[in-house]
């Protein structure tokens, strides 16, 4: 047993010794040579001044190197902060200011070197040999310490930095092996990204505490992901739902057989993209979920024992130390062992998430059926009122995507003279269809009041590095 992360990473070098732990490229590294090496980087970061409890950002794409870092970051005591690659160097540049960090590391060549990071903060190149320059070493620590310090997606404003402690993804990690059916020898093909939640915690940690081999992933490319299913022989593919789409789209035979697991949420997910990846595609689990970075990334998901329909139309049940509750405005409550310790310098942010009881307000609307199973209907803040009533844009576009011709479709309110606010459909075509016709189809199948008063067609909708639309660029 184990009680940090850098524990948990000498663990699996004793547990799964020479099995390889990442494949990236011609790299293939064992479970024994991983640790090594976040050891001996551990050694590097402690040379370049890091001490316990410090911060250190990683900017750059999954990589092996990525992983080494980040584990021998928090093996030299540091804390992790990961870093949104797709962020431009100015905003790279203020997320590093605002977490503290006393270290930076970047993949020259990948996002350039060339953003402002604080005077006197040292930066340096992953590949560039610096990880593989120190002296083994690691510092004492325990599950209570801060691990990382992950930064929410920004989806709905300013994105916040999430602390949470070892402990908490130790535990919620093990669990969610158990429950994705993550098994030793899994070849785990890492598309989600590491700068956020899922990609670190489900993908890296995960992968640890199971013996899955890391195949990550830096840029997402179709062709690319399924070269790699075929040539590594991938058995666990989590991501979000476009993910499956292009892979149920993709043109070429590429022998997928190998796939056994897939697990998506973070945005809703249509009905018949589950029955599509059941019925094409080889997955024998279909996992669903739903969770946030201030939950440690995951607060419910669906089981093996769940009904089809299930599975497609719930995010599932609590995992274990975790109870969700409904208030009394729809908005899905959290509390458990698995809640943040708070935002990074931001008592009063995180006085608003969490209350004095200890329940995380999520700013997302749901539903709990008498089976235990959680349905999430839309976040609060995406809900707008026509004439006084209120609509639920998630109801509006599952309404849109039941049409043939709709691949994808997000709403958002636009303001209107009369009714103070009306409904804007983004659509992006795999058929045709006219305005009129969806306006008309909508109205159909639900209220008048809820149905787009207009519709504009689009090649893609803006969808961040998670899968989700960014409706701010919409509106
Ligand atoms: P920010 O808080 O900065 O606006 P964000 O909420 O997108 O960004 P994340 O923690 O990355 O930050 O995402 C969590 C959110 O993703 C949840 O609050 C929820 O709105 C959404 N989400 C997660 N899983 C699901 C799901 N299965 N179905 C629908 N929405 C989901």
């Amino acid at each position: 047993s184990w009680d940090t992360i850098p524990e948990m990473v000498l663990s699996a070098a004793d547990r799964f010794g020479d099995a390889e732990a990442v494949v990236d490229g011609p790299l293939r590294l064992g479970f024994a040579e991983l640790a090594d090496r976040a050891r001996a980087a551990a050694g590097a970061f402690a040379a370049a001044g890091i001490r316990k409890g410090d911060r250190g950002a990683v900017w750059a794409p999954n990589s092996a190197e990525w992983i080494i870092a980040a584990f021998g970051l928090q093996t030299a005591g540091g804390v992790l902060v990961p870093v949104n690659t797709r962020y431009r160097a100015e905003e790279a540049g203020e997320v590093i200011r605002r977490s503290g960090a006393r270290a930076v590391l970047v993949q020259k060549g990948f996002l350039g070197l060339d953003f402002p990071v604080p005077p006197g903060v040292p930066v340096f190149d992953l590949k560039s040999g610096f990880l593989e320059s120190g002296t083994p070493y690691e510092c004492a620590m325990s599950g209570g310490d801060v691990s990382d310090i992950v930064f929410t997606s920004g989806t709905t404003g300013r994105s916040k930095g999430v602390m949470c402690d070892h402990r908490q993804s130790l535990r919620l990690y093990s669990e969610w092996c158990d429950r994705a059916d993550l098994r030793e020898g899994d070849r785990y093909l890492i598309v989600n990204p590491f700068f956020h939640v899922f990609g670190y915690k489900a993908g890296c940690i995960a992968s640890l505490i199971r013996g899955a081999t890391m195949i990550p992933v830096p840029v997402f490319d179709v062709d690319r992901v399924l070269e790699l299913v075929e040539r590594e022989r991938v058995t666990m593919l989590p991501g979000p739902p476009t993910l499956y789409h292009s892979l149920l789209e993709a043109p070429g035979r590429r022998d997928l057989s190998s796939l056994r697991v897939a697990v998506t949420g973070a945005a809703d997910i249509p009905v018949e993209l589950v029955r599509r990846m059941r019925g094409e595609l080889p997955f024998r689990r279909i996992m669903t979920g739903y969770g946030l970075t201030e939950a440690s990334g995951t607060v419910t998901t669906t089981g093996p024992a769940d009904s089809f329909e299930d599975i497609a139309t719930t995010v599932g049940r609590p995992c274990e130390g975790v109870e969700v509750r409904i208030a009394d405005d729809g908005e899905v409550l959290v509390r458990g062992y698995t809640v943040m310790k708070g935002y990074l310098d931001d008592p009063a942010a995180t006085a608003d998430a969490v209350d004095a009881d200890g329940w995380l307000h999520t700013g997302d609307l749901g539903t709990l059926d008498e089976k235990g199973l959680l349905r999430i209907s839309g976040r609060k803040k995406d809900m707008f009122i026509v004439g006084g009533f209120n609509v639920y844009p998630a109801e509006v576009e599952g309404c849109l995507l039941e049409h043939p011709a709709v691949a994808q479709a997000a709403v958002v309110a636009v303001p209107d003279a009369r009714l103070g606010q009306v409904g804007r459909a983004f659509v992006v075509r795999r058929g045709q269809v006219s305005e009129e016709e969806l306006i008309a189809w909508s109205r159909d199948r639900i209220a008048g009041y809820k149905a787009p008063r207009s519709v504009a067609f689009l090649e893609e909708l803006p969808l961040n590095a998670t899968g989700k639309v960014m409706k701010e660029r919409l509106r």
